[in-house]
């Protein structure tokens, strides 16, 4: 197959030889030959398409793909195979193309039993689809095209808008390069020292150059630049304007997304500050399954791209590039100020800044973030961890919960705890109810300190802390639940927030009925109001709120209703 080249094949037109490869497993050759017929009438021309009629048929052939160092781009195989299944196949594939996507081809009368739903939530299969049965068939074609966009999105762009060139293991081009990423900007990394990175500095008279080195569509090279000077050479606004907006909204993860796509809709002239990149938290998450309306899930970054170019359809204006320091009232205005020194002048503000958990910082275990290694509450993938071995890292009261609501799924459940006992960092009522749990096992003394996998977590090296020994234990999951912080360092103290740092809103700010000191209404404060008026908090930052996109999101949109009552006088 690699070598087929250019021309007719057995009356069918040929497929490029060097394009990626879609192959089809199945061993009924009636249904192979129809689906092949379908793949190779609307992907012929840029994909091999290739049909197996076995699982040792697909493995061999994936085997010499790879060998030829052919690209897979997406394997689709059927839901029953004999000798095997089309999950414990699709599970094989990233041994042979780590990026290739995995979809299960299923009947009708098959919809999502539980292996399947398992399957997806061990990131053994990426999604699946019910067989084509008419022609065409636009849900199936909708299905492959959605997982073929997906891996364009994440294999190395033919146009790139920024080159950058700089030394491979450097933390700054490091952080260039997530930064591209994470803002969706199509992007190229040249090693310094290769052949391709010299020729490109020499081409752009830059062959002296400290790097890293930016070299821009346009021809503009910057030398070490900062993130603001690589953002204004895009042309991305980096300052707020100097006149006043009807809303500020701080951060632009999905509670700040929701409300400047809510705000600039419903007509009021909208800020959005963000220092980082578009998608917050949600943006880092390789595949958000729990969100209405994508039923194969839809990566953090896809849906953040999405919510930004529709703020920006309905005009709301972004400010890249400085954090928000401070927040003051002004008479009827609210003024964020901004790292940089400028200044935000709004009538009313929406802070969405969220918060950051506590990551492992273990390269190999964030490399898996997603596939296995999972950061926050364990609700969503509960159900996939059925009569598996997994592990939770944290030893406070969100560990415990995950545990607890794990063990109803998993086979075994081990926490690992870093001290010598829960009941300093737990509940009493959890400490007991892990006690009296038969599959929870709890580990004191212990850490994480490294973990493989192929396409998803396989196994975890735990270290023992007192003794310096290590040992590599089988894992189908870990759940990392050791902190959060709310980003709310940056708030004056006249905004009201609880211990933890989260900001107090609605009437949880009232006191014997009575609103906070300093609280100049007659109204008490509205539900997500702050205790400065016309200062609403939404999503993760907020006190109270239920750490989910989808909740962010919510409340980023209810706020923009607030803001209206608070313009209005209300
Ligand atoms: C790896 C990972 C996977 C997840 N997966 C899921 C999932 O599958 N399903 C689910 O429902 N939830 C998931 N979550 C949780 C979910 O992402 C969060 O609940 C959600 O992103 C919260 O949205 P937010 O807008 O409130 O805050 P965030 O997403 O935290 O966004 C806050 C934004 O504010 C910006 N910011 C911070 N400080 C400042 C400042 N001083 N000035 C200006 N801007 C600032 C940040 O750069 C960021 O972009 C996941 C979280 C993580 C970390």
């Amino acid at each position: 197959m690699a070598g087929k080249g250019r021309g007719m094949t057995g009356g069918r037109p040929a497929q490029p030889r060097d394009a990626p490869v879609l192959l089809l497993v199945d061993d009924d050759p009636r249904t192979r030959g129809f689906v092949e017929g379908e793949l190779r009438k609307r992907y012929g021309a840029d994909y091999q398409v290739t049909g197996a009629g076995s699982a040792q048929e697909a493995l061999r052939l994936l085997a010499a793909l790879r060998d030829d160092g052919h690209q897979v781009a997406l394997v689709l195989a059927d839901y029953r195979i004999a000798g095997t299944t089309g999950t414990e196949l699709l599970g094989r594939v990233r041994e042979f193309d780590r990026t290739a996507k995995r979809v299960l081809l299923i009947d009708w009368a098959d919809r999502a039993p539980e292996p399947i739903v398992q399957a997806i939530g061990l990131g053994r299969i990426d999604a699946y689809v019910v067989r084509p049965t008419t022609v065409p068939d636009e849900p199936f074609h909708r299905a492959v095209t959605e997982m073929l966009e997906e891996l364009a999105r994440a294999r190395p762009p033919w146009f790139q808008v920024v080159r950058v060139v700089g030394e491979s293991w450097s933390a700054r081009s490091h952080e260039i390069r997530d930064l591209l990423s994470r803002n969706v900007i199509p992007s190229g990394f040249y090693p310094a020292d290769s052949d391709e990175g010299r020729a490109l500095l020499d081409q752009v008279g830059a062959a002296t150059a400290a790097p890293p080195v930016i070299i821009l569509f346009n021809g503009s090279v910057l030398e070490n630049p900062s993130n603001i000077e690589i953002a204004e050479a895009l042309g991305i606004r980096t300052r707020p304007g100097s006149g006043r907006y009807d809303l500020a909204v701080i951060g632009a993860g999905p509670a700040g997304l929701a409300a400047a796509v809510y705000g600039a809709s419903e007509g009021l002239s909208t800020m959005v500050l963000e220092p980082e990149a578009i998608g917050g938290q949600a943006g880092t998450s390789s595949r958000i399954r729990n969100y209405l309306g994508f039923p194969n899930g839809v990566s953090g970054e896809d849906l953040a791209v999405r919510a930004y170019t529709q703020a920006w359809n309905f005009g709301a204006q972004y400010v890249y590039g400085s954090p928000a320091t401070g927040l003051r009232a002004e008479g009827a205005d609210r003024v964020v100020t901004l790292a940089d020194g400028s200044e935000a002048r709004s009538r009313a503000v929406v802070i969405a800044t969220g918060m950051s958990y506590r990551r492992l910082g273990i390269p190999s275990l964030e490399a898996l973030t997603g596939i296995g290694v999972f950061y926050g509450a364990a609700t969503a993938e509960a159900m996939a961890m059925r009569d598996r071995e997994v592990f939770v890292v944290g030893g406070a009261n969100s560990a415990g919960q995950a545990a607890v609501h794990l063990a109803g799924y998993a086979a075994r459940v081990t926490m690992l705890v870093r001290g010598p006992s829960l009941a300093d960092s737990m509940s009493e009522y959890l400490v007991t109810q892990i006690a009296g749990t038969a599959n929870i096992a709890v580990r004191h003394g212990v850490e994480v300190v490294g973990g493989t996998g192929t396409g998803r977590l396989e196994s975890l090296t735990i270290r023992d802390r007192m003794s310096g020994a290590t040992e590599t234990v089988p894992a189908a999951a870990l759940f990392v639940l050791i902190g959060a912080e709310p980003r709310t360092q940056w708030l004056p103290g006249g905004i009201v927030r609880d211990r933890w740092g989260y900001v107090v809103t609605g009437t949880e700010l009232l006191s014997g009925g009575r609103p906070p000191a300093g609280w100049a209404l007659e109204r008490p404060p509205m539900l997500l109001e702050s205790s400065l008026p016309g200062v609403f908090a939404a999503g993760d930052i907020r006190r109270g709120s239920v750490k989910r996109v989808a909740s962010a999101v919510g409340e980023g949109s209810i706020a923009i209703r607030l803001v209206h009552d608070y313009l209005r006088g209300g």
